[in-house]
């Protein structure tokens, strides 16, 4: 492999598939999206393997909205794509069908990667990165590497505990940040609170025109999402957080809460640097792109 050829990343959401052709040297070469077929995994797969078996590229990265088996060739848990997933060999399927060499990456550690690499946080080591969506995920840098782990779970936000029995989360447990602060939580108490939201952006939309109901929940899930942050932050020991993901615009009505929160706490962790993420809706696809790049990997436990 030369120094500059051209990279796929392919980055699976619940609504769309967005893909970016890179290369070191002349950055995005091009991008697309497409939506995400509903009807299962395997219709998922074919759109994907079409994708990249396209001759675009000669190695493929896949991020994936779930935890990967310890090889990163199978899917262990995927909660929010509808199908049978657990068990499957998403890497090796794709790449039997393709010839192209594939690796999967969860995806925020891919939004953290691009983020880390290119975007927000290029330049700093030690990061927290919070990606909120419909629901709420993160990952953490430390010394410049992403951190991963046996079953893939580093970096859960989303399912800290913030309010002890408070709404269920899709997780199973009770009062989990996602539960109060994730893009469907927002929607769902909007619209206990006698709002009509159908949509993160709407409530967005709403908190922006007046101070009512929707700010007032948005206020609120700062609260939430200040609290598990001043514990992280406390915890790892990083003053630097990146908030990205589809529902950040929400993040301007958060975060005088947030605020609020982390300077309560300012003695132990002193000043938290909050910013959001630079490199927008694309970041997932470029993440992944990143992982079979011809360059240093920066996800620890990966060649
Ligand atoms: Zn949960």
């Amino acid at each position: 492999m030369d120094g500059d050829s051209a990279v796929l990343g392919v980055d699976i959401g619940g609504t769309q598939i967005k893909w970016v052709r890179w290369s070191r040297r002349s950055g995005v070469l091009d991008r697309g999206e497409l939506p995400t077929p509903r009807s299962g995994a395997p219709a998922v797969v074919s759109a994907v393997a079409e994708l990249i078996g396209g001759g675009k590229a000669e190695a493929a990265g896949v991020a994936v909205p779930g935890h990967l088996s310890d090889d990163l060739r199978a899917v262990r848990l995927v909660p929010n794509l509808p199908g049978q997933w657990q068990g499957l060999r998403f890497a090796d399927e794709l790449e039997s069908r393709t010839g192209v060499r594939v690796r999967l990456v969860n995806d925020a550690r891919a939004f953290a990667l691009a983020e880390l690499t290119l975007g927000a946080a290029k330049g700093h080591d030690d990061v927290l990165f919070v990606t909120m969506g419909t629901g709420i995920g993160g990952a953490l840098a430390l010394g410049g590497r992403i951190l991963r782990a046996g079953g893939d779970r580093v970096g859960e936000l989303g399912h800290m505990i913030c309010r002890p029995g408070g709404a269920l989360c899709g997780c199973g447990a009770r009062g989990c940040l996602e539960a109060v602060a994730g893009g469907a939580a927002l929607v769902a108490r909007v619209r206990a609170g006698g709002g009509r939201a159908g949509t993160p952006e709407d409530v967005v939309r709403e908190a922006g025109r007046a101070d009512g109901l929707e700010r007032s929940v948005l206020e609120d899930a700062g609260r939430a999402l200040g609290l598990v942050l001043g514990n992280v932050v406390a915890y790892s020991g990083v003053a630097t957080v990146v908030i990205g993901g589809g529902v950040a615009p929400a993040f301007a009505f958060m975060k005088p809460a947030v605020d609020a929160e982390l300077a309560a706490r300012v003695r132990l962790v002193g000043a938290v640097d909050l910013r959001l993420a630079h490199l927008g809706s694309g970041a997932g696809a470029l993440g992944a792109a990143l992982v079979v790049a011809p360059h240093p990997n920066r996800i620890n436990g990966e060649i």
